[in-house]
């Protein structure tokens, strides 16, 4: 599909391929294994001399299709799906660390990222140096002749705070290393990282590009060299494949990705504005507000600011609990990226295994709410917050 479509376009249609019953919508193809025409046809198809399918867990048409349609709206070569989005990381790890090797990773990223780098790559002898995702000096400092990867994600979760992409792309290019963006709180909708210097995306597909909460899965996007044949051989032999079922209601995700995360962006920046406002409220981290720190950068980079906000609640936790215990609507729960509404309070769940000093000192206040905005309708979502804010 050609270059020149338009995001909106490229969801709805971008890698479809129909079958010869010309099905409209994508087929589902629950099938874990393809058969084959003869003897020769199996043996090509085995020694890679013949494109085609084999196994699910190499290939699948309702997985390609999805694969298609990401690669697409990242504006990407290539792009391999994967069960989670924890597998997207691990995988991207594997095939470009080994023993020996050094990364530098944001200290703003999902909590299971800094596990993966720390307890189970480190016992490899793959160490990893964690930095400020917002002061670019820091991670030059942290460059070593051994650095392979550099590893963000922006916006962060649950201060918001905006990372530099084509500054660091700029680092990881004179390190000689990869620069790879987790995607997940922006999405292509709103953010493609590729155009502004990274090498690799990965995403956690369970969050917006389902948007519906309802499966799990991952991808990994970049260049054929780097991603796609790589990162193919990788999932064909160590397995972490994509479900076709969840690339399925993968594909039917990817169709409303645009309106959702323009709507969903809408709905943030207007609550972020009320809270702002709000006499209960001491702060509001959003990345579409002037007083935001990377207000400037986040206009720049991204096509909107996304649904995920926080907030500072006057009185402490006690406060931020009353918040939280006063709706009746919004979700109380970690999750993100659904057309449901969530709430969590992050220093006594998402964070709440790290010292009350460095949680501190990272700005997880005992007065923070953070804010994951659906779809609902505004005005309910101000009613719902407003029992425990006043
Ligand atoms: C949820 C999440 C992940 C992990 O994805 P899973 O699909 O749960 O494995 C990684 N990064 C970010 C930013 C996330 O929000």
């Amino acid at each position: 599909m050609g270059e020149k479509l338009q995001q909106a376009t490229l969801g709805v249609r971008a890698g479809q391929v129909r079958s010869q019953f010309n099905e409209h919508a994508e087929a589902l193809y629950l099938t874990s294994s393809f058969v084959f025409d003869n003897a020769a046809q199996a043996a090509a198809r085995f020694a890679g001399g013949e494109d085609g399918m084999v196994y699910t867990r190499y290939t699948n048409p309702t997985v390609s299709m999805f694969q298609d349609r990401l690669a697409a709206l990242e504006g990407a070569q290539s792009c391999v799906a994967t069960a989670s989005g924890m597998a997207a990381i691990l995988a991207t790890a594997l095939v470009h660390l080994k023993t020996g090797d050094h990364v530098v990773c944001s200290n703003a990223v999902f909590g299971a990222t800094i596990q993966l780098f720390t307890n189970i790559l480190g016992r490899f002898g793959i160490e990893t140096t964690f930095v400020s995702p917002t002061r670019v000096d820091e991670w030059r400092a942290a460059v070593r002749p051994a650095t392979r990867l550099l590893f963000l994600e922006t916006p962060s979760n649950p201060l918001t705070e905006v990372s530099d992409i084509a500054a660091l792309a700029e680092v990881a290019k004179q390190a000689g290393a990869l620069l790879a963006v987790d995607n997940v709180f922006c999405t292509p909708a709103l953010q493609r990282p590729l155009e502004l210097g990274a090498d690799i995306v990965v995403h956690s597909a369970t969050k917006y590009l389902d948007g519906q909460g309802r499966v799990l899965g991952g991808a990994v996007v970049g260049s054929k060299s780097i991603v796609g044949q790589p990162l193919t051989a990788f999932l064909r032999t160590a397995g972490p494949t994509l479900s076709p079922f969840n690339a399925w209601v993968l594909l039917k995700g990817l169709e409303t990705l645009e309106l959702r995360m323009q709507a969903q962006s809408a709905a943030a920046l207007e609550l972020a504005r009320w809270l702002e406002r709000h006499p209960s409220v001491a702060r509001v981290h959003y990345p579409g507000l002037e007083s935001h720190p990377q207000h400037e950068l986040a206009k720049r980079q991204q096509r909107a600011a996304g649904s995920v906000l926080s907030f500072e609640v006057k009185g402490g936790r006690e406060a931020a609990w009353r918040v939280i215990d006063g709706t009746r609507l919004v979700s109380i729960t970690a999750n993100l990226g659904d057309v449901k509404t969530t709430l969590i309070h992050p220093a006594s769940t998402t964070h709440g295994r790290i010292s009350p000093e460095a949680r501190a000192a990272a700005g997880i206040t005992e007065g923070l709410v953070r804010l994951a905005v659906g779809l609902e309708a505004v005005v309910d979502l101000k009613g719902d917050l407003e029992r425990g804010l006043s």
